[in-house]
This record gives structure tokens, sequence and C-alpha cells, in this order.
């Protein structure tokens, strides 16, 4: 993950501790390859200015080109706004509310919606020691539920038993009452996806808020789309009040466009990275870690 990005970064910055003392100018030539890696891995052009401009000012205001070792000090000045850039704070998911605590995940078609479902399920009960009830709202697509169900008895989490013909607000309404009645502390609400955002789904998902109150409200969002990812947390944002975003396929984002600008442009925190499809490949998302990551 983000293997492209940090080539090319690591290439231009080795560069610049190579050459020993520095001039403004070198600093600045350097810079302008950060802004063309940053842009080729498809992080939007506001969020690549801000960040060159905090560079720059950073680097001038250090005195960098007089150091001891200017290469070293850019780097470190790369990282911590790398790091600000990403969200600084790990932002988790928050368990703190009246049980049962409701969920809401939301997102296209293929994004990995249900599967991530399952993957926070499963961390939930392990790692918090959490009793989790799943529901599946998607009345759409046939298999949906029985995935959902599927899923469940692999990762030994609790679902909503299946009944034909209701229309989402009323699972909804049985999934909180079966939740209440079951002592579960969570409760999972996958949501319909579609192939693309319509008005119809915004409304339906806007009715799902509206009869569950979530505490958290998750998009889930493919990292290999980029900025259409971004795109689509604005969008989904303006219907419902996201809370945070897990970013999917990590795996094999080598690009890192769309995990770089995600904060930056929407205000959401990213609080998951999907990294494989495992029910175990759910990271927690650390801006400092990724920063690592991306500087190698
Ligand atoms: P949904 O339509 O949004 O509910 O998507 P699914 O959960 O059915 O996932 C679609 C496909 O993406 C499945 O084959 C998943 O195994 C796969 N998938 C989900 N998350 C990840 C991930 O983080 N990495 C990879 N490589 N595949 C994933």
């Amino acid at each position: 993950m983000f293997e492209s990005l940090s080539d090319r970064l690591s290439g231009i910055l080795d560069k610049l501790t190579r050459r020993g003392a520095l001039s403004e100018a070198d600093v600045s030539e350097a810079m302008r390859e950060v802004r063309r890696a940053l842009l080729e891995a498809d992080v939007a052009l506001d969020v690549v200015k801000d960040f060159i401009d905090r560079v720059k000012q950073k680097a001038v205001g250090q005195e960098v080109v007089k150091s001891v070792a200017p290469g070293q000090m850019v780097i470190k000045i790369v990282h911590d706004e790398l790091i600000e850039t990403l969200g600084r704070d790990p932002q988790p998911i928050d368990l703190a509310a009246a049980v049962p605590v409701v969920m809401m995940m939301v997102g296209l078609q293929g994004s990995g919606k249900t599967t991530t479902t399952a993957k926070l399920a499963k961390r939930l009960q392990t790692r918090e020691r959490q009793k989790v009830l799943m529901a599946s709202l998607d009345t759409r697509r046939p298999a949906a539920q029985e995935q959902l169900k599927i899923l469940g008895e692999q990762t030994d989490v609790a679902t909503l038993p299946i009944v034909e013909g209701e229309d989402p607000v009323t699972i909804t309404k049985r999934a909180m009452d079966a939740a209440r009645r079951g002592g579960f502390d969570v409760l999972l609400l996958d949501t319909a996806g579609r192939t693309h955002i319509d008005e119809e789904l915004m409304a339906e998902t806007a009715s799902i808020e509206k009869a569950s109150n979530p505490h958290e409200t998750l998009l889930v969002a493919d990292a290999l789309t980029g900025q259409d990812a971004v795109n689509l947390a604005q969008s989904f944002d303006r219907c419902v009040s996201l809370t945070g975003i897990v970013l999917t396929r990590i795996d094999g984002d080598g690009r890192g466009g769309a995990a770089l600008s995600m904060r930056a442009v929407t205000g959401k925190p990213i609080k998951l990275l999907g990294t494989g499809e495992k029910i175990d490949a759910l990271e927690d998302f650390h801006p400092d870690r990724i920063a690592n990551r991306i500087l190698g």
C-alpha cells in the first residue's frame, strides 16, 4: 500500500539528503517534485497546494538551508505535515453511548460495506468484548441479507433473522427492538448500496438515520476510486451526518490519493482501513503510522 507514492517521495527526499548543503532553490525544486508526485497520486489539488505551502513556510522559518543536516530537516517537516494532512490524532470507533450503540454503514455497492460490517462486528466482539447484532437493510439485492447472515455464521456474530417483504425502515425498527430485548451492546446496520448515488438512495439512507439515530455513521469507500471516494463522502454527508470513513482496498492502493485528501477535503476522519478480503483485515487509522509508511 502507498508503494508508488512512497517510492516517488523517497527518491525526491533522498536526493536532498545526499547533497549536504542546500540552497533555497534546491528546496523549492524538491517541493515542485513533491507537488507533482502528490498530484500523480491523485491527491486533491487544494490539499496539495496547502501541503506544499505549509512545508515551504516551515522550511524557511526554521532556516533549514543553514542547518547542519538540511535534507533531514526537510524530511522531518514533510513527515509532520503529512501527519497534519491525515488528521493528526487517531479517531477510533466511539462506543460511548447508551446501549445498544447503533452504527450505520453507508456506501456504494461493491465498496466492501457488507464485508466491513462483519469485520467491524467481529473486532468489537473479540477485542472490545461487545455483544454485537448485525442487520442487513438491503432489500434490493436479493442475496444481500443472506450474505450478511453467512458472514455472521462464519464469524460467530448474531444477525437479525430475515423476514421477507419488509422495507428498510421496518427492518431497522425490528433490529433496534431485537437489540434492546436481546441485551446487545452494539447494533450494526448494513444499508443498501447502489452503483451510484441517486435521490432514492439518499432518501432511504436519511430515513434509516432518522429511525435509528446512529451514534456512528460510517461511509465505506473504495480507496482505489481516489478522488471519487472523496466526492462520495461529501455527497453522503449532505444527506446524513457522517461521523467517519472506512477506506477499503488499501491493500491494492499504491497511490494513496483518497487517504491523503479525505480528512482535509471533507473534515471527516478516516477511522478504519480495510486491508484485504479476510475478516481480520481491518486496521485502525493512525496518521503517524501512515506517514511513516508513505515516507518508507
Ligand atoms: P458491498 O456491496 O459494498 O457490500 O461489498 P462487499 O462487502 O460484498 O465486498 C465486495 C468485494 O470486495 C468482496 O469480494 C470483498 O471480499 C472485497 N473486499 C472488501 N473489502 C476489501 C478490502 O479491504 N480489500 C480487498 N482486497 N477486498 C475487499
